[in-house]
């Protein structure tokens, strides 16, 4: 098991484009190390998601997973995902207002409109093809993670900056009235 440090906002590694993984390179010890570090680095900070220049490694892979996330207790569950090289288009026009986090952002919280069904496309730990829709709040989740890889940062994407607020203010002000409107929209997606 290897913890890495998580890089922070300032960090240049964060902001820039990362490299696309040749797929005959997948299964490299250099990858394959590389997924396994952002796993335990991403479950040892109870991330929903960990992208690797996070750990500050330019290159597209990414992790996400949601169980019981302390974090985000009302995040649905999504099983231990890896990603490489994934690319992400919104289905349909309907968004969501999600109040996102970011390990790399400490502190720090703020409403992100973010599409409610998207295709994924990717590639897995394994060099497989993933193609799939993802829905609902999970949605939110996976958009995050590949702005990641383009060198985005959840703040970039706040439109409305009088919504940024620390982790305490949200659970103080924010939380009750966004929980409300996560369960509705699960309940309507299943995810
Ligand atoms: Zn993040």
């Amino acid at each position: 098991m290897s913890v890495r440090p998580i890089v922070q906002i300032g960090d240049p590694v964060l902001r820039q484009r990362a490299s696309v993984v040749a797929p005959e390179e997948i299964a490299s010890p250099k990858i394959q190390s590389l997924v396994k570090d952002l796993i335990d680095t991403m479950r040892h900070a109870n991330g929903a998601g960990l992208a690797a220049p996070q750990i500050g490694v330019p290159l597209q892979v990414c992790v996400i997973e949601v169980k019981d996330n302390p974090r985000y207790p009302y995040k649905p569950r999504i099983p231990l995902t890896v990603l490489v090289n994934p690319t992400i288009e919104a289905l349909g026009e309907e968004r969501f207002d999600n109040y996102e986090g970011c390990l790399s952002v400490p502190n720090l919280r703020g409403i992100v409109s973010r599409a409610v069904e998207i295709r994924l496309c990717a590639l897995n730990e394994r060099g497989e093809l993933v193609d799939q829709v993802v829905r609902g709040l999970s949605a939110g989740t996976f958009a995050h993670e590949c702005d990641h890889l383009h060198g985005t940062l959840f703040v970039d994407r706040v439109e409305d900056r009088s919504t940024l607020c620390t982790w305490d203010m949200f659970e103080a002000h924010y939380r009750d009235a966004f929980v409300e409107r996560v369960e509705a929209l699960v309940a309507r997606f299943g995810s």
